[in-house]
């Protein structure tokens, strides 16, 4: 994949009307059941021989981040970590590719409280769009409790146009992390972060403007503290 072929995708997607996804939608009868299943670590996914990623890992946009500290008041490391299955070692430097969601120790979702969402209002684009994903025509659907129920025509047309925006900023996002990153970016150079690091992890976002704080970041599978340096 390319920065082209990306800006081709968004091209793409922006001359496509968001109604062009409301029939697979409206066929999965999606209705959400509450039940968790997105929010808790149920598996791990294999993405390659170096990299098991929790199901649950979920990658946000910097913009999720903001809005979540807007509605809470929570601090940016309490909402957000770096993303320590898709890192990159570059010399002295090891790069996170991006951020997710903090977990607890369950390897839940830090927000998943009492079977529910705790902050429904202001949760990252991702969770508003699953389980629809955009397939190469038209919508994936991945493995959801809610399916087979029923879905509202308005509700599919939400959800369609959702899904858009959402896609479209995932690909706007790719190109700022491979402009930042150039070509040492490949899946083949990805990995986990070593359990035993110590040391700076830089977040590479999509949004490397300055340097603007390093922040402690203890982190919970090994208890050992690591800085993490934020571009925005
Ligand atoms: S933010 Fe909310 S919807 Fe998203 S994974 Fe966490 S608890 Fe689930």
């Amino acid at each position: 994949m390319d920065t082209a072929s990306l800006r081709r995708g968004i091209e793409r997607l922006i001359h496509m009307h968001s109604s062009a996804l409301i029939p697979g939608i409206l066929d999965s009868g999606f209705s959400c059941q509450r039940c968790g299943w997105c929010c808790r670590e149920n598996f791990k996914i294999r993405i390659t021989k170096d990299i098991q990623r929790p199901s649950n890992a979920i990658s946000i946009f910097p913009d999720d981040i903001r809005r979540i500290i807007r509605g809470t008041g929570m601090k940016w490391d309490d909402v957000a970590q770096p993303d320590t299955y898709s890192c990159l070692s570059d010399g002295d430097i090891m790069w996170a590719i991006g951020w997710i969601l903090r977990r607890n120790e369950e390897g839940d979702c830090i927000f998943y409280r009492s079977g529910a969402c705790a902050i429904y209002e202001w949760r990252p684009m991702i969770c508003r769009c699953y389980p629809f994903f955009m397939g190469e025509k038209s919508v994936d659907i991945m493995r959801c409790e809610g399916l087979e129920n029923k879905i509202s025509q308005k509700s599919a047309g939400e959800m369609a146009r959702m899904l858009k925006r959402y896609e479209i900023k995932k690909l706007r996002s790719y190109i700022g992390i491979m402009e930042e990153i150039g070509a040492k970016l490949s899946s083949a150079n990805l990995h986990s972060l070593p359990k035993d690091y110590s040391g700076d992890v830089l977040v590479c976002d999509g949004e490397a403007r300055k340097l603007r704080h390093l922040t402690p970041w203890i982190k919970s599978s090994t208890g050992g503290k690591t800085s993490v340096v934020k571009y925005t």
